[in-house]
């Protein structure tokens, strides 16, 4: 017969004396999946974050600005963030493991910041790294690493979200050389302001096509998106094409059809199944520590049974999704992540993150919609990372499709 647990033991008490010291900010141990180069990328992008971030970001988000954005994009170049799992033309090279460790070290200090780190080396520089011309990588790639050119990508139209094989951005055939003659309206494109390039995406008489578009051609402009409650210290614009006239190379020579623009989204989309992990982390963080401190009737709040329910919970789903990151990471580092995986991905770490950090304020009582704590402004960031890079919808008909063979898009 086991004996009875006493009556001061809890379920689960009696372990191994082998067995490590149970970490409250590790719970399942998975730092013990990581190496130790791994640990080092990790480590070097918290620094950073906050040294550079941190201190400033409930500034930023209360102005709705992104100040020195050019100045963070040269240090995120030399910390080797840009474009940091491609190779080749000044780019890392780094493992996609410590890519997603990277973007969810600087989601945790806000989603704006790693939106910025994204669309630069997943989107913009992806786009010209897999599809674009030796001349062109060579022209483009050394000082997007470096964080001296912005990028950003232009895919969503004001009419056009979801459903991007209807944009209507369209490029045609001009002149003798072959020039191309863009016109269009792209629509909460990240980067847009402050980008050197665009890679716009638009219907050509043989498909869908991106375009390289040096920002400062004339007819083209880009217009800063203001009064957003979400993002707030990121910059969000729309790109309008007036007879942009481009040359014959300014076409990316290997992207024809959605294939293009998917694929990009493929790998930005992997970057924020970890990243939304690190909003999660934070707002975890705060009520964990808020719960220890703040006392109601007589004793901390983390000592009634309904706070403590939320807050396994919510352990329960952050470690969770971490954990789906790693595996997928390793996936894609060993060549055999696929598009419904990283749907899989997206739709659960996102939807789990947002859980978090609205479950995380309420934890903080009143305290938790002021902006002396992250809370509340990562719950609003993530409304639009669960929108952009494909919205919950679309990744649940992706699955429902994988599942069912059936296709209900349309
Ligand atoms: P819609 O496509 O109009 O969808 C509206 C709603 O209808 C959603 O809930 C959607 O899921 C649902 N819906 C649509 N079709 C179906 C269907 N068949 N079945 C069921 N439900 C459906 N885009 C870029 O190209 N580049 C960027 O850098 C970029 N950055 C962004 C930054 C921010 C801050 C935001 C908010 C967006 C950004 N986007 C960017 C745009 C983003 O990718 C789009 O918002 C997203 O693809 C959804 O498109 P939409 O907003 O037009 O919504």
């Amino acid at each position: 017969m086991p004996a009875k647990p006493s009556a001061t033991s809890s379920p689960g008490s009696a372990v191994p004396s082998a067995v490590p010291p149970f970490d409250p900010r590790d719970p399942l141990g998975l730092d013990d999946l990581l190496t130790d180069e791994d640990r080092a990328v990790r480590d070097t992008v918290r620094a950073w974050a906050a040294d550079r971030v941190l201190p400033h970001i409930a500034d930023w988000y209360e102005r709705g600005e992104l100040p020195g954005i050019r100045e963070l994009a040269r240090e995120l170049g030399s910390l080797g963030a840009l474009g940091m799992s491609l190779t080749g033309y000044g780019c890392a090279g780094a493992s996609a493991v410590q890519y997603g460790l990277a973007c969810l070290e600087l989601e945790a200090a806000d989603s704006g910041i790693r939106s910025l780190v994204s669309v630069q080396g997943s989107l913009a520089m992806y786009a010209i790294r897999r599809f674009g011309s030796e001349e062109q990588k060579q022209q483009w790639l050394p000082r997007m690493a470096a964080g001296e050119i912005i990028g950003c990508f232009g895919l969503t139209e004001p009419d056009i979200g979801s459903d991007p094989a209807a944009m209507r951005t369209h490029a045609k055939r001009d002149g003798s050389g072959g020039d191309w003659v863009l016109n269009g309206r792209k629509m909460w494109i990240t980067n847009g302001s402050v980008a050197g390039v665009a890679v716009v995406w638009a219907r050509t008489d043989d498909g869908i096509r991106g375009f390289l578009v040096p920002t400062d051609t004339p007819g083209f402009s880009a217009p800063e998106i203001k009064h957003k409650w979400s993002l707030r210290a990121s910059v969000t614009s729309e790109l309008v094409l007036d007879d942009v006239r481009l040359p014959a190379d300014a076409v990316l020579p290997e992207a024809i059809g959605l294939r293009g623009p998917l694929g990009c989204l493929s790998h930005a989309r992997y970057g924020i199944i970890w990243g939304s992990m690190g909003a999660a982390r934070t707002s975890f963080e705060a009520a964990l520590e808020y719960a220890t401190t703040r006392e109601q009737f007589g004793k901390p709040i983390g000592g009634f049974q309904l706070t403590q329910a939320k807050l396994a919970d919510m352990a329960v789903e952050l470690h969770k999704g971490i954990l789906l990151a790693h595996h997928l990471g390793l996936r894609m580092d060993a060549g055999r992540l696929r598009p419904e995986q990283v749907s899989f991905g997206k739709l659960n770490n996102v939807r789990e993150a947002i859980e978090i950090c609205r479950t995380a304020r309420t934890v903080l009582g009143a305290n938790g919609i002021s902006l002396e704590y992250p809370v509340m402004r990562h719950a609003t960031n993530l409304e639009s990372v669960l929108t952009y890079e494909g919205t919950v919808e679309m990744h649940q008909l992706v699955l429902g499709k994988a599942l069912t063979g059936l296709d209900a898009f349309r």
